[in-house]
């Protein structure tokens, strides 16, 4: 266009300007020149854009279509991704939302709402693995990352979903591509080059297996009326086993016969279950977006959903952003969760940006729970949210009958028991009748401290000033913040005493168990030794098929599995959630017991459940023995009342953070004192800047200021100035908006 209306080099004048968000923490826009080979300037459309020192292509989005000329000399837009804008007017709005809300650069929102493989023409074919070699003739000598590849491959092609992208492959055996090469070049493996495809698109689902029954046929009635309704949220509080799943099904097979779409959002780890598989083979049309996906598979969904191909969309919480543009009704099963929260930029919460995403695209929301979160049921509470109940489990099913243990009484004399007498005959007795138990143990690791008794020195990481966990399997001493491990000390560094391993973590019930149970069969289930989406299900099927009589596990265990002869579950110790220094410790132990109680008499055998504890009269602990919720929230939304806390006011929380100490501390006072002046004359407290209860993560000292305010009012006015409010701070300024972890 430049060339075409004479204007000269360095003047401007006739070229079109945009204004682009790069992904990049900077909070203002950046003009450029919008060269005309790249048609239409739409706002939305992704460009790559010469940005910072060196004048690195760096992803952005362009945010306004005609700028003014300017008098600064400007770059240009150096490529375009695609020919139009991958938002439509819901989804742009829904990431400035984030942005404002949540205190993250636009630029950065964007670029967690495109999988960065969509676009680009190589997303059609991708690299695939086959195991060509019999397990049998699989070397002796292989490394272990070539191991657990061989390991990976076996299970897909045994789980049928072989062959595998060499992608997802390298991800979840840490091995590297030579390695690959290698084992290919020994004939052990095929390498294969192929079209992507969508799993399980285009099936026809399996029939209904059994009729609602009349609570199940009250809720769907109820609900239904809302699916033609526009924008609204109803919580569904159903206890565990209560159908809320079959619920789910109908109401989204009646939105795709009105040929719109519908999202599910579940817990991550909850993709890998049989619960989700049965859940897949009754939809038409399902994308499932869990992680083990490459980034060509996940760019070929998009692209499904996008064009309407696929119906239904199920996933973790970005799946939130699936561009469906006939969008009809918005799922967030386990709403509680506290894994719905992102952890890093954009710390965005699945379910709220759900509710959003459902009031700005006009439909109606559905939160699910045995355990709704107090911030949900507090919006119930005061008529922002539906309310649908489920009391019962189906098919008259008991609920589960809950005892607690004093660990203190439990015990041999002189030794730390961490499966006490009552668990112990229970298990026994329950393995005689050849049924199932879980045991929950909310915490990794062997042992939790390495101590030593005659000074009390604790082995502390050096780079975090937290404690480091004793490692079984690699005999390492390991830091679960910073991931910095190292040998077992031999002697006490300060007195020269002898150390002791003091805790109990998972790895030693699992050694407890194999003392007292030689001959049950029993798998533990943690995030060391479950890397990739396959190996939970390779634990979950053996499990369903009896191949396992203990399932040992931290959360994960607690979550929507579905065994009919679990017939007791054991919760180790309900101290460990209940000991973390945060305001929501009492919630996240009464959901975990009650979640994991829930596993237990889901088929003909009744459930039996043992909660070992030394806090046995903690409201927490005592109301979910009792399936007490009602009390449970009734009480504790009292205290959180009097205490200001969520959901009665709204935290927001800075984490200032430098490798100098004295540098971190300074910029939180720094950044204190000009919010302080920001927000003068609104309704904010503030809490420090102190030091945060974790003081140095990965050698960065970390300063915590914390605000709490009404909804909203402190992004009103930060989110605008965050570029002046950071200016010239050494450390590094991280906002997050409604914080699930206070650590
Ligand atoms: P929730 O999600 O509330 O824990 P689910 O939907 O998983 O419960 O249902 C628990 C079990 O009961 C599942 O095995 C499901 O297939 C079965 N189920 C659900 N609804 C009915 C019903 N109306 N009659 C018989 N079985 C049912
Ligand atoms: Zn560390
Ligand atoms: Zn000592």
């Amino acid at each position: 266009m430049g060339e075409l209306f004479g204007s000269r080099e360095g003047e401007p004048g006739g070229k079109t300007i945009v204004a682009v968000a790069v992904a990049a923490n900077v909070w203002r826009t950046f003009d450029y020149i919008w060269p005309a080979e790249l048609g239409e300037p739409e706002v939305g459309r992704r460009v790559r854009v010469p940005f910072g020192r060196g004048d690195r292509l760096t992803l952005g989005f362009v945010t306004q279509a005609g700028r003014p000329p300017s008098q600064r000399k400007l770059k240009t837009v150096a490529e375009a991704i695609e020919p139009a804008s991958q938002f439509d007017q819901p989804l742009w709005k829904l990431g400035e939302w984030i942005s404002h809300y949540y205190i993250c650069p636009l630029g950065m929102v964007l670029a967690a709402m495109v999988p960065s493989a969509v676009g680009r023409g190589a997303a059609r074919t991708e690299t695939v693995a086959y195991l060509t070699a019999q397990r049998r003739d699989w070397p002796a000598r292989l490394g272990a990352r070539q191991k657990r590849l061989l390991d990976e491959l076996y299970e897909a092609g045994r789980q049928r979903v072989a062959p595998l992208s060499l992608e997802s492959l390298l991800r979840h055996s840490g091995a590297a591509r030579g390695s690959v090469k290698r084992l290919a070049g020994r004939g052990l493996i095929r390498l294969e080059e192929r079209q992507v495809t969508l799993g399980q698109i285009g099936q026809s689902p399996a029939p209904d297996p059994f009729e609602l029954n009349d609570d199940q046929k009250a809720v769907l009635a109820a609900l239904e009326d809302k699916l033609t309704g526009g924008f609204g949220v109803t919580l569904l509080h159903g206890v565990t086993g209560s159908g809320k799943t079959e619920i789910y099904i109908r109401a989204i097979r009646t939105v795709l016969a009105a040929g719109r779409q519908a999202i599910l959002l579940v817990p991550e780890i909850a993709l890998a279950t049989q619960t989700m598989t049965r859940l897949v083979a009754r939809l038409p049309r399902v994308a499932v977006l869990h992680s083990g996906l490459s980034a060509a598979e996940r760019a070929f969904h998009y692209q499904q959903i996008q064009s309407g191909q696929a119906g239904v969309v199920v996933g973790p919480r970005s799946a939130i952003f699936a561009p469906a543009r006939r969008l009809g009704l918005i799922i967030v099963d386990e709403e509680h969760e506290p894994g719905y929260k992102q952890d890093n930029a954009p710390r965005y919460h699945g379910r709220d940006a759900a509710v959003m995403r459902g009031r700005l695209s006009g439909v109606p929301v559905l939160l699910g729970s045995a355990t709704p979160s107090l911030e949900s049921l507090h919006n119930a509470q005061t008529g922002r949210y539906a309310l649908l109940r489920l009391p019962r489990r189906v098919r008259g099913l008991p609920m589960p009958k809950l005892q607690i243990v004093h660990l203190r009484r439990e015990g041999t004399p002189g030794r730390i028991e961490l499966i006490g007498r009552t668990l112990t005959q229970k298990i026994a007795a329950a393995l005689d009748r050849r049924e199932q138990v879980i045991l929950l143990m909310n915490r990794r690791g062997y042992a939790s401290y390495v101590f030593c008794p005659s000074c009390h020195w604790t082995l502390t990481c050096d780079h975090c000033t937290r404690a480091m966990v004793f490692h079984q399997a690699t005999q390492l001493v390991m830091c679960h913040y910073c991931q910095h491990s190292g040998p077992l000390p031999a002697r006490c560094p300060a007195c020269g005493g002898k150390l002791l391993l003091f805790g109990m973590g998972i790895q030693r019930i699992e050694g407890e168990l194999a003392r007292k149970f030689p001959a049950a069969h029993s798998a533990r289930m943690d995030s060391d030794t479950m890397t990739s989406p396959r190996q939970f299900r390779k634990v979950f099927e053996e499990f369903a098929a009896g191949e396992l009589d203990i399932l040992l596990g931290t959360q994960m265990v607690a979550k929507g599995l579905d065994f009919p002869r679990v017939s007791l579950v054991g919760v180790v110790s309900a101290d460990t959630s209940l000991s973390i220094p945060d305001f929501r410790a009492s919630e996240r132990t009464f959901q975990l017991i009650v979640q994991v109680a829930g596993r237990a008499g889901r088929g003909e055998t009744s459930g039996e459940v043992v909660v070992q504890t030394l806090h046995a009269d903690d409201p927490a602990v005592r109301l979910a023995v009792n399936h007490d919720y009602d009390n449970f929230a009734a009480g504790e939304l009292a205290l959180r009342r009097q205490a200001e806390v969520p959901p009665f006011t709204r935290i927001v929380r800075f984490i200032v953070r430098h490798r100098d100490a004295d540098k971190a501390r300074r910029s939180a006072g720094e950044l204190a004192a000009r919010l302080r002046s920001l927000l003068a004359g609104q309704k904010v407290t503030f809490q420090g800047p102190q030091f945060a209860i974790v003081k140095k993560i990965q050698n960065l000292f970390r300063f915590q200021l914390l605000l709490f305010a009404p909804p909203g009012a402190v992004q009103q006015h930060v989110t605008p100035a965050m570029e002046q409010l950071c200016h010239n701070l050494p450390a590094e300024v991280i906002p997050d908006v409604d914080p699930t972890n206070l650590l």
